[in-house]
């Protein structure tokens, strides 16, 4: 029976994923990401892979092909990620070292571009439309006129470093303002710290701050209350902490300018909407997109926006869907 393979690699997690050839899963695993060299994070996806191929019970030599979507910036012609914004890694070189386990054709994409395969082979998506993951990083990929763009060397649609507030907030990347220093899991974090050593009123502990304790100290009616007062102004009657409303506030914002971006760059039909910072908190970072962009005024129709129909496996069925036969 032939078998095909995933591999998703996140800043955070990495998953494999073994299925036959229409998809039907036969296994599957899952493992931190090292924060680590290039190496050490190729062995770990490797090693991934292996333990979803024995929960599968096929060897890796008898696989019929890998397809595996990234973190970027890519260099695909080369098989390898290259500087990782969210890994302190400076080359993973992904293709060679899961070539030379499997003996098989790895197929490697920016885990965007993998999740818009995945919507097209696996939902309801119409021939333009636009996955968006807001996880560790901001990113996006993108299908125009039934077609999914890849770009060079595979970097297309890295919108996470659009600059949405010019000499705004340091990016990983070096850049300021871009999209992903606000709204990705790792930006929030940094963005919500930042404002504690400013001495933003808050009740949470700077030093344990992240994403997760951002928006469980606020609730969607004062994110939005403060989303409508614009950037500087401070709502009345909100009972939430202060900073942790400002800073999902801000995200919830900055998530419209930049959808409205996209609507303008592409002319999706919808924007389907995934990563852990979106299916975590579905009710602030997915549900206030509509109503925000309508009152923004796009010059062109409003796509759909909805969160991605395949949860957190949308790049893991992206990846596989890029090997599967037709
Ligand atoms: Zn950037």
């Amino acid at each position: 029976m032939s078998c095909y393979a995933a591999v998703d690699l996140g800043a955070t997690n990495t998953r494999a994923l073994v299925a036959g050839p229409d998809g039907d899963e036969r296994g599957r695993a899952r493992r931190s990401t090292p924060q680590a060299d290039g190496a050490t994070v190729a062995a770990a996806v490797v090693a991934t892979l292996e333990t979803a191929c024995e929960a599968a019970d096929v060897a890796p030599g008898d696989l019929e092909a890998v397809g595996v979507g990234s973190i970027g910036p890519l260099d695909a012609d080369a098989g390898a990620v290259v500087d990782p914004p969210n890994v302190p890694a400076e080359r993973i070189a992904l293709v060679d070292a899961l070539c030379e386990r499997t003996d098989a054709p790895v197929t490697l994409e920016n885990d965007a571009v993998a999740g818009i395969r995945g919507e097209r082979r696996f939902t309801d998506c119409p021939e333009n439309a636009v996955y968006l993951t807001l996880s560790t990083g901001v990113g996006a990929g993108v299908a125009v006129d039934d077609h999914v763009l890849r770009g060079r060397r595979g970097n297309a649609a890295e919108v996470g470093h659009l600059t949405l507030v010019p000499d705004g907030r340091p990016c990983g990347c070096g850049g300021t303002g871009h999209w992903e220093a606000y709204c990705s899991g790792s930006g929030i974090a940094a963005h919500a710290r930042d404002r504690a050593a400013a001495g933003h009123e808050t009740g949470l502990d700077a030093g344990t701050l992240d994403a997760e304790a951002v928006f469980e100290a606020t609730e969607p009616e004062a994110v939005l209350a403060a989303v409508a007062t614009g950037p500087d102004g401070v709502p009345g009657g909100v009972e939430d902490d202060p900073l942790a409303t400002r800073v999902v506030a801000d995200a919830v914002r900055l998530n419209a300018r930049g959808v409205a971006a996209l609507a303008h760059a592409y002319a999706p039909e919808l924007v389907s909407i995934g990563g852990a910072v979106a299916l975590s908190n579905p009710a602030l970072v997915v549900d206030p997109l509509a109503g925000l962009l309508d009152e923004g005024g796009l010059a062109v129709p409003a796509p759909e926006v909805r969160a991605t129909q395949l949860g957190e496996d949308a790049v893991l069925r992206g990846a596989l869907a890029s090997v599967l036969p037709e």
